[in-house]
């Protein structure tokens, strides 16, 4: 396959500095993608989702193939021109949200069987009717359609699970059209099992794509074990290639798994928590909706160079979301995406110079030296909706 090309920029021991080409644009890698759920990144216009520096946004299959439908968004020109973002897009196979969202799923060899969360009409979804519907949204990068094992799961259960996501991959390759500059992505399952990551990522090689994603991970098996399970799984993932961590995560997350070769990442952790008045800054977490913050004319963080933080002050983003004011998610939800670009942006420019590891341990030192307030436990990994 050669639909999506991948330059390969820069080595910093495991870390890559790369670029991807796709039919809408180029993206910049190590890369974070803001997720667009309901074909738009809740609480923001698309030209201030570009203006945080996102190169590239992720749409769900799931909600859009129920609401309004892919035919209905071909017949209007695709995905891109009707949500108005021109740059590229990733979708998801629907696979984590038919399992995570829908009633009465019945999966088989053939695919899975579900009744709707919106109205509770009956659908199915196969690889074939994935990769299609995927098409129809005008995707730049698709993703296969795959069973995200549930966690935790016995090896017996997670291998079974794994072989039928490799199964469905096959079926997936076959279905996809092939066009110069829209690529096909292979998931990786395996739950917590090194050998069977390893078998995975063997299969999905041996098939051919054009990046492979690393899936079932960030859904409460610990920071830990992700990384031990990305070290099982890169060896096998042909380093021409991107590799795409689902669902992650936190700061630290991606500045680690940057470390062990991942190249591109999706998370709904800073527009939802943006949306519910949590800041994220260089010295760990904020919940703006706590008093001590009522009378704080700082910024949310003095290091950042973000909009916001050049005009508004914790007091004013406290105020609007005791108020229940819509301007504070979208404020917040601002920021927090302009944290995250200018994480990516630093980790880029760290590897290209090689000092990824001294940007690191100062991320890491830096966060751990604030006051963090938790976040709330429904916040935590996956990659379901915004
Ligand atoms: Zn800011």
């Amino acid at each position: 396959m050669n639909g999506t090309g991948f330059a390969l920029i820069a080595r910093d021991g495991a870390a890559r500095r790369g670029r991807i080409a796709t039919a809408h644009g180029t993206i910049e890698t190590p890369a974070f993608m803001p997720v667009g759920t309901a074909a738009t990144v809740k609480a923001m216009w698309p030209e201030q989702v570009k203006a945080t520096g996102a190169e590239i946004i992720l749409g769900n299959t799931y909600h859009l193939m129920l609401r309004p439908g892919a035919e209905r968004i071909a017949a209007l020109g695709g995905l891109h021109r009707f949500m108005n973002w021109p740059g590229p897009i990733l979708t998801d196979s629907g696979g984590f949200q038919v399992m995570s969202l829908a009633q009465l799923r019945e999966i088989s060899e053939d695919g899975v069987v579900f009744k709707s969360h919106i109205d509770g009409s009956r659908h199915a979804l196969t690889p074939e009717r994935s990769i299609e519907i995927q098409h129809r949204l005008d995707a730049d990068i698709t993703m296969c359609f795959d069973e995200c094992t549930p966690f935790p799961a016995t090896e017996t259960a997670a291998a079974q699970s794994m072989r039928l996501s490799m199964r469905w991959a096959g079926r997936s390759r076959r279905a996809f059209a092939e066009r110069p500059g829209y690529g096909l992505f292979g998931i990786v399952q395996g739950s917590t099992y090194p050998e069977l990551r390893a078998e995975s990522a063997q299969a999905l090689a041996d098939l051919g794509f054009d990046g492979y994603a690393i899936g079932g991970l960030a859904v409460g098996e610990g920071q830990a074990e992700m990384f031990r399970m990305i070290e099982a799984t890169e060896p096998f993932l042909p380093p021409e290639r991107p590799r795409y961590l689902m669902g992650v995560g936190r700061p630290l997350d991606i500045v680690g798994a940057v470390g062990r070769g991942i190249d591109m990442f999706d998370c709904v952790m800073p527009t939802r928590s943006g949306r519910t008045g949590q800041a994220f800054t260089r010295r760990g977490t904020l919940n703006l909706r706590n008093a001590r913050h009522q009378e704080d004319p700082r910024p949310i963080d003095e290091t950042c160079r973000c909009p916001v933080c050049r005009d508004y002050g914790r007091a004013y983003l406290h105020h609007l979301f005791r108020a229940g004011e819509m301007l504070g998610p979208m404020l917040l939800t601002a920021h927090n995406l302009h944290f995250y670009q200018a994480l990516m942006a630093g980790l880029r420019e760290a590897i290209a110079a090689g000092r990824y590891a001294d940007f690191a341990k100062t991320w890491a030192a830096e966060e751990a030296s604030g006051d963090i307030e938790p976040m709330p436990d429904s916040l935590e990994g996956g990659n379901g909706g915004a």
